[in-house]
C-alpha cells in the first residue's frame, strides 16, 4: 500500500457528525455501501459480515470483539467469536471501522470509521470520542518529521483520564479510608 492513498482509502465518511447520526439511515446507507464494496473486492457478502458491521454502527459506543460478539447473536445466533474477530479485521482493513488500541485489547468504532481523537478512562477502559480537532499533523510535530526524512501519513491521539464515574468511586473509597483511620 502506498503512503500517499492511506487518505483516499476512506473518502465517504470522513466528516466528523456534528449531532448523533439517524442509526435507521446510517445502517442503511453504510450496509449497502459495505455490499458493494465486497462485491467489487470481489469478496462474498455474507449475513455476519452485515450483521457485525450493524452491530457496530447500532451500538454507539465503541465495543470490543466479545461486546459485538453477545449483540450479534440476535442477528448471527451461531457465528463464533473467531468470525467476528476476523470480520472486524476485515472491516478495519476496509475501512469500514477504526480500530483503537486500549489497555492490552482493542475496541472498535463503525459510526466514525476514520481516525479521530479519544478519551479513555485509565480505571475502567472506557473509550469515547474527544470530539475535538488535535491538530497534532501541524507545527513541531510535522517539522520534526521533515527533518527526520519522514512524511507524515496519520496519528491516532488517545488522551488518558479519569471519568467521573471512576474519580466518585476513588472518592467514596478515599473518604471510607478517612473513616476507618479515625476509629
Ligand atoms: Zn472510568
Ligand atoms: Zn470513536
Amino acid at each position: 500500500m502506498s503512503v500517499v492513498s492511506t487518505n483516499t482509502l476512506h473518502p465517504v465518511h470522513s466528516e466528523a457528525p456534528d449531532t448523533e447520526p439517524d442509526v435507521d439511515v446510517l445502517c442503511e446507507e453504510r450496509l449497502s455501501d459495505l455490499t458493494s464494496r465486497l462485491r467489487l473486492r470481489g469478496l462474498r457478502v455474507t449475513s455476519e459480515r452485515l450483521a457485525v458491521l450493524r452491530v457496530l454502527l447500532e451500538s454507539g459506543i465503541h465495543p470490543c470483539a466479545e461486546e459485538i460478539w453477545s449483540r450479534v447473536q440476535q442477528y448471527q445466533p451461531s457465528m463464533s467469536l473467531g468470525t467476528v474477530y476476523s470480520t472486524l479485521a476485515l472491516l478495519a482493513e476496509m475501512g469500514e471501522a477504526l480500530e483503537i488500541q486500549t489497555f492490552g485489547g482493542k475496541c472498535y468504532d463503525g459510526r466514525r470509521p476514520t481516525p479521530h481523537p479519544h478519551l479513555v478512562c485509565v480505571k475502567c477502559h472506557e473509550v469515547c470520542d474527544l470530539n475535538m480537532d488535535v491538530p497534532v499533523a501541524q507545527g513541531p510535530l510535522r517539522a520534526m518529521l521533515e527533518k527526520r526524512g519522514y512524511e507524515y501519513v496519520e496519528s491516532c491521539v488517545r488522551v488518558l483520564g479519569l471519568c467521573p464515574r471512576c474519580r466518585e468511586q476513588e472518592r467514596l473509597v478515599r473518604a471510607e479510608e478517612v473513616i476507618h483511620e479515625r476509629h
